[in-house]
């Protein structure tokens, strides 16, 4: 503004040299510039006669000095102060105009509603939760921290939140994002050669906004800087009474990485887990799915799933999909228990072969990036024996072999060295969370859940 004042300022100094003192004094001094539009300064004369008078013997030396000045604007409007109240108004208009435009554009599944949503015992309070926030966002729980399995639904539930709030307060921002597109959208910041205005832009993304949703924040673990990022991005929101809800496959305080003043941060709303459905929930899922795909289908068929997949949803509406599909292909208008049988025989057995030492030991190698060599020899670096111990408790726990045959894994040790490494972390994961959180990301690896 300065600056503009400034250029406004040379302005005059111009025209006073030429025009008449009394005429600069009446007419020109008077002139306030507001904005410049279209490449034209907008100008503001103090009364309609001052604006008829500088139109009428001042056009050209006006002109001209704006051009001196500003360069690339030659040309110039001048309103009277009841030409100036419309201005504005028409501005604020076309202004807001242009921020419903600029809505952050939200594709919420429509399949994901409150209604498609079946409530039991396990997701009877985060569904509550839930429904409370979309309809009274900012107002209990803020932020709402979800936390629950894969496949138990947390998605589907923000979806409800932002479908329910787009129906019923379409003037309010909503913004749903995976942890992964934030982080992206952040890195991009970083890369750009513009780093200034694209972080800006972030921020005006992130923090002009009513409701904004997180999933799977479980993912920000490790990036330092984008946790800092989301912690401005969250205190700013929430300072400004703005709703954040999150989505996360495990409570703040199992995300290991996590720095402590986030998950001080996300203490102050409420923490809601999301279980595993029971049998009668599970039976009631799947009849609703089948229902809404008009996959017409056995009961015992509903039955036969609910029992053989009860700790992810989503599997278990893939193993629905699959039998209708499989009963189709064969001609059929209904499927049947064998359909179901024949269709999901792979996927179970498969299931069952993936679990063996050799998996183990590739899992485990992974999460701790040691080597198999490394693994199974006789190092007795702290950083080897500990996956090593890790290793040989999954492997009692999933697999049901004597301890001599999992000694010969282990380069021929005896079977007193594969209890100690056993029970040594058994013990320990008592007391030790991030071994413990270690020890079920590996299993998971493992059971590909
Ligand atoms: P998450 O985000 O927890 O991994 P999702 O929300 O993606 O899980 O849910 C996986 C699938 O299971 C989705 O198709 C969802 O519609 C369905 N689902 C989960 N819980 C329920 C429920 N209570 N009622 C109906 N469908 C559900
Ligand atoms: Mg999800």
């Amino acid at each position: 503004m300065e600056y503009e004042k400034e250029l406004w300022t040379s302005v005059l100094n111009i025209l006073e040299k030429e025009v008449t003192a009394v005429s600069f004094d009446l007419w020109i001094k008077t002139l306030e510039p507001i904005e410049i539009r279209n490449n034209e300064l907008i100008l503001v004369a103090s009364s309609e006669t001052a604006k008829n008078q500088c139109l009428k013997n001042h056009a050209t030396s006006i002109r001209l000095s704006i051009k001196e000045v500003y360069k690339t604007i030659d040309n110039f409007v001048i309103l009277s102060p009841q030409e100036k109240d419309d201005y504005l108004k028409t501005k604020i208009e076309s202004d807001e105009k242009k921020e419903k435009e600029l809505k952050p554009l939200c594709n919420f599944n429509k399949k994901y509603t409150f209604e498609s949503f079946v409530v039991g015992n396990s997701n009877q309070f985060v569904y509550a939760a839930s429904r409370s926030v979309a309809e009274n966002p900012s107002s209990k729980y803020n932020p709402l921290f979800i936390y629950g399995g894969v496949g138990l639904g947390k998605t589907h539930l923000l979806h409800a939140i932002g479908n329910h709030l787009t129906l019923t307060k379409p003037e309010l921002k909503v913004l749903y994002v995976t942890c992964e597109q934030f982080t992206n959208d952040y890195i991009d910041t970083l890369g750009s050669n513009k780093k200034e205005k694209s972080l800006l832009t972030f921020r005006e993304k992130y923090r002009n906004l009513d409701v904004l949703m997180i999933d799977d924040i479980q993912f920000i673990a490790s990036k330092i800087e984008t946790q800092e990022q989301f912690f401005h991005t969250f205190n700013d929101l929430y300072q400004n009474n703005k709703q954040v809800i999150i989505a996360s496959d495990r409570h703040p305080r199992d995300i290991a990485t996590l720095s402590d003043r986030l998950r001080s941060r996300f203490a102050m709303g409420l923490t809601q887990d999301i279980q595993k459905p029971d049998f009668e929930t599970r039976m009631a899922i799947l009849r609703k799915k089948a229902q809404e795909e008009r996959y017409s289908v056995d009961d015992a068929v509903i039955t036969f799933l609910a029992e053989k997949i009860d700790t992810n949803i989503r599997e278990m509406e893939g193993a629905l999909q699959k039998t209708y599909f499989y009963a189709n292909l064969l001609g059929k208008q209904n499927a049947s228990l064998t359909d179901a049988k024949e269709a999901l025989r792979e996927v179970f057995e498969s299931e069952v072969k993936a679990v063996n030492t050799e998996n183990i030991l590739d899992k485990v190698c992974r999460y701790y990036n040691v080597t198999e060599e490394d693994l199974i020899g006789k190092s007795k670096k702290k950083e080897i024996v500990e996956p090593r111990q890790v290793a040989t408790y999954i492997i009692t726990e999933l697999l049901d072999l004597p301890l001599a045959s999992i000694g010969k894994i282990f380069n021929g040790r005896d079977h007193t060295t594969i209890i100690h490494s056993r029970d040594k972390i058994a013990e320990k994961i008592k007391t030790d969370n991030h071994l413990k959180i270690a020890v079920e990301d590996i299993k998971n690896m493992i059971l590909k859940k």
